[in-house]
């Protein structure tokens, strides 16, 4: 008898199948039913599915077998139709994600961890410490909800939520390969945005995959390693060289690019200096610059960038031929910025700092 449940947000339709040959004897017919009725119609109550009129006693034991566990949406924040939405957890936790409005549709940010264990110090997240890694079923979830709890055609992903990415390499991966699941939720890899701050064992184990199509961010944040090993403490281990190395030997498809984000932080990273320095480091690279103004966040020791310093170091930028855009403030307000989502409820802290109520 198999004891071990089977968490269809884990699955993917090869997998799922797989799984039915083997627990059932069945195939393809009715995991074809279960990803359709699951992953099409938000609907985790199968048995009204034609395929299984006939097989009601296959119906039951998968029934029992069968785990679908997205969690509940517990709260939910709104600033225009900017959303962030916080889940509920097996055991308690909880997580946030963010869903953005875009000019034709919706991106979602996606937890990958409950905290986070790199330590910027700039970053409210990192600041909470470190609790978990979340599963597949957790990651794979927060899309999940994102689509049927909000009623939402979701194109885009960007785990960039909380959490690092490559820090829980096999869930990131195995969460993607569902999520692009042609019979489910099918949102194509070159959709779907991974960022990191700069984990060199984990760009090359993404290099090893070689999904050209795959988007990498790297939060680079600072124009030498000075700097960034001051705000960023990951940069001990894999420095601005190192990184460089390991993007300059990943499969990009032709003609694609690197995002590079950029936290610009009064008076720390945000000089005309910073601006020549950075472009030199990026130069061999091709890349889009996102400027992202900084964020405070609580007891903030960093002060934010006006709209001048900002479009000042934009300018700086531009007249060193790189591509940048200037992520805007969005979400701010609600705390669902860059770098603000985690709060001492998520992590069950005592209530006194929780900022979120
Ligand atoms: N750990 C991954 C995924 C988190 S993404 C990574 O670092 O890429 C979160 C993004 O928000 C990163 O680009 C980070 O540099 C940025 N960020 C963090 N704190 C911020 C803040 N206070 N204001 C603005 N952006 C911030």
């Amino acid at each position: 008898m198999n004891i071990k449940p089977l968490r269809i947000l884990e699955l993917t339709f090869a997998g799922l199948t797989a799984e039915l040959k083997q627990r059932y004897g069945k195939g393809k017919y009715h995991a074809a039913a279960v990803y359709r009725e699951v992953y099409r119609n938000g609907n985790s109550d199968f048995s009204g599915a034609y395929e299984f009129s006939k097989s009601k006693k296959f119906l039951s034991e998968l029934e029992k077998d069968l785990v679908f566990d997205p969690g509940p949406v517990v709260r939910t924040k709104k600033e225009g139709d900017l959303v962030k939405f916080i889940t509920r957890l097996e055991d308690g936790l909880e997580i946030e994600s963010v869903i953005i409005p875009m000019a034709t549709h919706k991106t979602i940010c996606v937890s990958t961890q409950i905290g986070c264990r790199m330590g910027c110090s700039f970053c409210e997240t990192a600041q909470l410490g470190f609790r978990r890694s979340l599963t597949v079923a957790e990651i794979v979830g927060q899309v999940y909800s994102a689509k049927f709890v909000f009623d939402l055609e979701v194109r885009n992903i960007v785990f960039m939520g909380m959490g690092e990415p490559l820090d829980n390499f096999e869930n990131l991966i195995q969460a993607i390969l569902v999520m692009q699941d042609p019979r489910g939720l099918d949102i194509a890899l070159s959709h779907m945005t991974v960022s990191t701050v700069g984990k060199v064992e984990g760009i090359r184990r993404l290099a090893a995959l070689n999904w050209p199509r795959l988007n990498l961010a790297i939060s680079l944040n600072a124009p030498n390693n000075r700097i960034r090993s001051k705000i960023m403490p990951a940069n001990l281990t894999d420095s601005m060289d190192r990184i460089k190395s390991a993007l300059l030997k990943y499969p990009l498809k032709k003609k694609g690019t690197f995002f590079i984000e950029y936290v610009l932080i009064k008076d720390v990273n945000d000089s005309h200096k910073h601006a020549h320095e950075l472009a030199q480091f990026l130069k061999p690279l091709p890349t889009k610059l996102n400027l992202i103004p900084y964020n405070p966040r609580s007891n903030s020791p960093f002060k934010p960038p006006s709209d001048e310093d900002l479009d000042r170091f934009r300018g700086w930028l531009v007249d060193e031929k790189l591509f940048v855009r200037r992520r805007s403030a969005k979400g701010r307000d609600i705390l669902a910025g860059c770098g603000q989502l985690g709060n001492r409820q998520v992590l069950r802290l005592p209530d006194k700092e929780n900022r979120m109520k």
